[in-house]
């Protein structure tokens, strides 16, 4: 990788063929004038477009009332419908695999509902050691939900994958040999495709490949890999999913989330489901008889009608990435990460810092985490004040996301410009 400097960023950035996307954003106001945005790991910009399409639905409720699920510019009644081709391509899913719906926190319970069905003997989730709190905090409730019926102990049902000591990252052989050596035990794995502390993206395929080979259901936590890095959930052959949309995906604080269900599953009646009217078959829906009839999709975890105002962000999200695709955007992301590791490295800041996300290209994505030595709360603020919209996380870690459909090659050189300004050595 060669070194960038100025000039080199701005031809960079002049052959970037995504180079367009980045005036469809809104870049947050900055007294130190113009913004570093470096996390859109954690908040995705507002695409320009999301406003108008906003007000289109406002003026349909205004001028229709209960007409507009039927005849508002894009009819409400099948509105998730029609974002679900573009949400299965940024998942590399089946159209019927998918669906938009609820947060986060909340698909994970509804699909561990299905997927986690603990005995005496298997009943342990495994997990990362760092995984993100909430994804903690749900499976431990899910154990300690399951633990008094099934019949056994709580205490112990959460698996915590460590990385070895002095290490940060994971190493996927240690992962299979743990799940090897304790599968008797586990129902169910639940990792994140991208650790959101470490930017480590795990080897998917091997993890999931191992998993189902000894029975355990696997399901991926996809927050910080959904828009980020290239998946493909069907062939995947996990049996779950979820992610939320406001981190690379844009669509605004606490957007509707993704949930995936793989295809063998869906026209399975046997599995436990909590449900609701907009998980039955569309064609009886509205018979409004008192027995559910799951439709053969992913719908069928569905529990409301949607609200319509969140969608649309989502849905003009969509409408980029599939304009852009996931694969160029893959592209410029490798060389654009790349580039920001190489220029800190070669920085006088490489002296006081450690990086967390692995180097391999092929095990992170958009983020790297570092380490610095002597950052902390107040540093964090002196970089904002310089115009750097960064993640700090307690005690010392910093995370630099650049986003490839808005992030540019000139960005990427100048916060390292600012963070060895911000950190004299
Ligand atoms: C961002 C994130 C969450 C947040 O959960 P919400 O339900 O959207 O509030 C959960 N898990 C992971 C892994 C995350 O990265």
């Amino acid at each position: 990788m060669s070194l960038l400097d100025e000039s080199s960023a701005r031809a960079r950035d002049a052959a970037d063929p995504l180079r367009g996307w980045r005036e469809q954003f809104h870049f947050p106001r900055c007294a130190a004038g113009e913004p570093l945005y470096f996390v859109g790991n954690s908040l995705g910009l507002q695409p320009k477009a999301t406003r108008a399409t906003l007000e289109q639905e406002l003026d349909d409720w205004a001028a229709l009332g209960v007409e507009g699920h039927f005849d508002a510019k894009h009819p409400w009644l099948p509105y998730h419908e029609e974002v679900r081709a573009n949400l299965a391509h940024v998942v590399g899913a089946l159209p019927q695999e998918v669906v938009a719906m609820n947060s986060l926190t909340a698909n994970l319970h509804f699909l561990m509902i299905s997927f986690y069905r603990p005995t005496r003997e298997r009943y342990r989730i495994v997990i990362e050691d760092t995984a993100f709190p909430s994804d903690s905090y749900a499976v431990q409730s899910q154990v300690d939900f399951h633990a008094a019926r099934a019949g056994f102990d709580p205490r112990n049902g959460v698996l915590r994958l460590k990385a070895r000591e002095g290490e940060s990252a994971l190493r996927t052989a240690d992962i299979l040999e743990t799940i090897e050596r304790a599968a008797g035990s586990i129902a169910l794995l639940l990792l994140g495709g991208v650790n959101y502390l470490t930017g480590q993206l795990f080897d998917l395929p091997a993890i999931t490949e191992c998993a189902r080979r000894h029975g355990i259901a696997v399901g991926w936590d996809l927050a910080h890999a959904a828009g980020n890095v290239p998946v493909n959930l069907h062939d995947l052959g996990c049996d779950f999913a979820a992610w939320c949309s406001y981190k690379y995906l844009n669509s605004g604080p606490g957007a509707v989330a993704g949930a995936f269900v793989h295809e063998r599953h869906l026209r399975d009646r046997s599995l436990p489901r909590l449900a609701g009217w907009w998980g039955n078959d569309p064609a009886t829906r509205f018979r409004m008889g008192p027995d559910f009839e799951p439709v053969a999709s992913a719908d069928a975890w569905q529990l409301s009608n949607p609200p319509i105002l969140a969608l649309a962000p989502l849905r003009v999200s969509l409408e980029i990435f599939a304009a852009a695709t996931i694969g160029a955007l893959r592209e410029k992301s490798l060389a654009l990460t790349g580039c920001l590791e190489a220029l800190l490295l070669a920085s006088p800041l490489a002296r006081r810092l450690r990086l967390l996300t692995p180097s391999d290209p092929a095990q992170r994505g958009a983020q790297l985490s570092l380490v610095l030595e002597g950052a902390n709360r107040e540093s964090a603020r002196r970089l904002h004040a310089a115009g750097v919209f960064c993640d700090f996380r307690e005690p010392d870690v910093i995370r630099l996301a650049p986003a490839p459909l808005y992030n540019s090659f000139y960005d990427v050189w100048r916060v390292v410009q600012v963070l060895n300004e911000v950190f004299p050595s």
